[in-house]
């Protein structure tokens, strides 16, 4: 009893002073609803695009077809939204902007199928409680409208009558006035307006049965003007301009007919359309929305078909049944999530992947250009000073080290062999060289894919390839690199170990063989010399000692090899990219996979192989050993330094157990202490060992998914080990 009038008393004395422990604890309080109201507004509402976004989706769902956007000051100052549409009625003026009210949903199950784009009765409260809002309207058949203004949700006097014409007029002004960080920083940043223009613009080709504007308050011209009615082309003609539209590939994907449960249609750019940036214009169900997983799934198809125009144009719309799209999602209903999402994904790329196929008539060439000074001293020194660690000879430098890889550039680097006096000119040379290709290419346009060789060798690859492993890297989740060499995957309830050497040389083999003619350049910073690359290839195969006979032999093969090579540069430029100038010089490589570049310490391996290993007498061999070769160049190889990661530690550590003290001395830049070699070579082999995984994971992967028919060999050879059911593991960890 006593407990209890002690507890009351304190309930019923809130005022008087708190013992310590109650001045310890936070105190918990209901927030005043005038600022639940302005959190909540400031997350609605986060800049000026974002309530022209909800203005604009209100006006289409009052059934407008016409709306006229007007902005001040990127919309800090005034945005004022006027539509044709229906109108509000006056009876609803006092409460329009209260929170949630809508006309819109009465019940939740109404969210299943709602049709309009807004639903929650949330946007014009929000913006009362971050701007100044005034709403006029007048609805069908009055003789006068009315003009309400608002404050905090609340109406601020009875609503006057006034002159209206049809429909609806919003103006916000003074944004964020009550919100001062939020309008420096938004006033600092001079891109609301074009965020605004861009909005509307994607709008207008979407609603083509509604007429958009948007103007700059004071400026006499429209920034977007679209004309109703058009066609969708037109549309985007009026609104993107010439240059899009002409470039365009109308797309279409459904479900089979039967169910009719999705449906896309839209224009995708051809390869003539070259921009700095994807432009990705998304309507699900009429509602703009973006979709981080379907983008980046068409940026994967356009960087693999078409490398030079990777950059699109896209305009989609996607009709689904409504109860498949999960519109509460998002407070903004900006991003959505889809029900199938990833057969919806998969869907759309290869319908993609086919038209952007048969619509690349014209050849693609890119070139990767380096600055050959650019980086030059570090590596020309750090190939002067090879790791003791690679034995004593200097000879013989480690391939990696020679010939080296920037792994910050896509294009690689080739710089350790040429003194830079000969660099200039050769660029020169090689620079002239690649004009005159691209010359002769525009010149002399003949379609090379009609070769039969050519053809007969991508048919054996379509006739060849195991139904079964073609669902399985297409569906598979890459779980991890068991070891060097094999992947671990998980395909429905099975694992599967899978050789990434194998499978990642045959991708390579396929897509020589589909660029065939058609490669993009990796341009060599400077040309590297044939025969100093093959007699570098050479030494590498053999660990006899050097010098004396074995030494003469070398160079002899070397010589022959170059010579072959020699004669047949015309036809390795023109049809697989390999380029080489008048003086035996490597220059260019072609570009197999986008996104990955291959390991540059394998080029002389590459050139051994070519000399050495091709069938120039027959031409469907000849095209297969070479788009062999270039395949296992390209492939996804161990890297030549051991896995720092794994057992091979011990390869550092084992070099760096030299005179401790000496490490720590200073030192001038030729006598670089042992250990700091070896810090330097561990950290670079930890580079090029996790830069690897990360490709295989990211390019190689979602690559093969794409372009990868596994042929049956792949069934006998090991590729693919199954490891684990995990049915039965599950049943064994049941019963233990
Ligand atoms: P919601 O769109 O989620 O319903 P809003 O706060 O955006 O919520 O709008 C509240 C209501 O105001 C809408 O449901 C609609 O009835 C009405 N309304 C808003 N803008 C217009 C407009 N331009 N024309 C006609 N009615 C409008
Ligand atoms: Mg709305």
């Amino acid at each position: 009893m006593e407990l209890e009038a002690q507890a009351s008393d304190r309930m019923d004395t809130e005022e008087c002073t708190p013992t310590p422990l109650q001045r310890e604890l936070p105190v918990i309080r209901r927030l005043d609803e005038a600022v639940v109201n302005r959190i909540a507004a400031g997350e609605v509402i986060q800049r000026p695009v974002s309530a022209v976004k909800e203005l604009v989706e209100n006006s289409i769902d009052a059934g407008s077809t016409s709306l006229t956007v007007l902005v001040k000051d990127g919309g800090l100052k005034l945005i004022q939204v006027s539509d044709d549409g229906h109108g509000i009625r006056y009876e609803d003026l006092p409460i329009l902007c209260e929170r949630h009210t809508t006309s819109k949903l009465s019940k939740y199950e109404d969210l299943q199928s709602i049709k309009s784009m807004g639903f929650r009765g949330e946007a014009l409260a929000s913006m009362t409680y971050v701007g100044h809002v005034t709403v006029t309207t007048i609805t069908k058949d009055q003789l006068h409208g009315y003009r309400a203004t608002y404050k905090d949700g609340v109406m601020g006097c009875e609503p006057k009558a006034c002159a209206a014409v049809k429909g609806t007029q919003i103006m916000i002004e003074n944004l964020f006035y009550n919100m001062a960080a939020r309008k420096k920083t938004l006033q600092n940043s001079a891109d609301d307006y074009s965020k605004i223009v861009d909005l509307i613009c994607r709008f207008a080709i979407h609603h083509t049965s509604v007429s958009f504007s948007c103007r700059k308050h004071g400026a006499a011209r429209a920034d977007v003007q679209s004309v109703s009615k058009s066609s969708r082309l037109d549309a985007i003609r009026s609104v993107y301009g010439v240059s899009v539209a002409q470039n365009l590939l109308k797309i279409e994907v459904s479900d089979d007919p039967s169910s009719s449960s999705f449906k896309m249609d839209g224009f995708i750019s051809n390869s003539n359309y070259i921009a700095k940036k994807i432009a990705m214009v998304l309507f699900i169900n009429d509602r703009l929305v973006e979709c981080g997983a379907l983008k980046r799934a068409i940026e994967i198809v356009y960087a693999a078909t078409l490398p030079k125009a990777s950059k699109p144009f896209i305009y989609m719309s996607i009709k689904l049944p409504p109860e498949h799209v999960d519109v509460n999602v998002h407070p903004t209903k900006r991003e959505v999530t889809l029900l199938n999402q990833e057969i919806i994904i998969e869907k759309i790329q290869s319908a993609m992947e086919s038209k952007l196929r048969n619509s690349n008539e014209s050849r693609t060439f890119r070139e990767q250009k380096v600055d050959p000074l650019d980086n030059s001293v570090s590596t020309s020194k750090a190939a002067s000073t090879p790791p003791s660690s690679f034995g004593t000879k200097p000879q013989k430098v480690p391939v990696h080290k020679m010939v080296r890889t920037d792994s910050q550039d896509p294009a690689g680097r080739l710089d350790a062999y040429m003194q830079s006096t000969q660099s200039s000119q050769m660029q020169r040379n090689s620079c002239l060289a690649s004009m005159r290709s691209s010359i002769k290419e525009r010149r002399n346009s003949r379609e090379t894919a009609d070769l039969t060789s050519i053809q007969e060798l991508v048919r054996e690859i379509d006739s060849s390839c195991h139904t079964e492993f073609l669902d399985l890297v297409g569906h598979c989740t890459y779980l991890g690199m068991a070891d060097d060499v094999f992947a671990l995957l998980q395909h429905n309830t099975h694992l599967y170990l899978a050789n990434v050497v194998n499978l990642s040389k045959e991708l390579m083999y396929q897509q020589v063989l589909r660029r065939f003619a058609h490669f993009s350049a990796i341009q060599l910073s400077v040309p590297a010399p044939l025969w100093e690359l093959i007699m570098l290839a050479l030494k590498e195969d053999e660990l006899e000692p050097e010098g004396g006979e074995q030494e003469n032999l070398r160079e002899k093969i070397a010589e022959m090899n170059t010579k072959v090579i020699k004669q047949k540069t015309e036809m390795l430029e023109e049809y697989f990219g390999i380029h080489i100038d008048q003086d035996g010089n490597l220059s260019r490589l072609p570009i197999v996979l986008d996104q990955y570049t291959p390991d540059m310490d394998r080029v002389p391996e590459l050139l051994l192989c070519l000399g050495n290993d091709v069938n120039w007498d027959d031409e469907k061999a000849c095209f297969q050993t070479i788009a062999g070769a270039i395949a296992n160049f390209y492939a996804f190889h161990p890297p030549l330094l051991p896995n720092p990661s794994g057992e091979s530690l011990q390869f550092y550590k084992r070099a760096s157990s030299g005179d401790p003290e000496q490490g720590s001395t200073s030192h001038s830049a030729d006598d670089i202490p042992e250990e700091q070699l070896e810090q330097d070579l561990f950290s670079e082999a930890e580079r090029a060992w996790s830069q690897r995984e990360w490709s295989i994971q990211h390019v190689l992967f979602p690559s093969m998914r794409l372009f990868l028919k596994p042929p049956t060999s792949m069934a006998t050879d090991g590729t693919f080990v199954k490891v684990a059911s995990l049915e039965k593991l599950y049943k064994i960890f049941e019963r233990c």
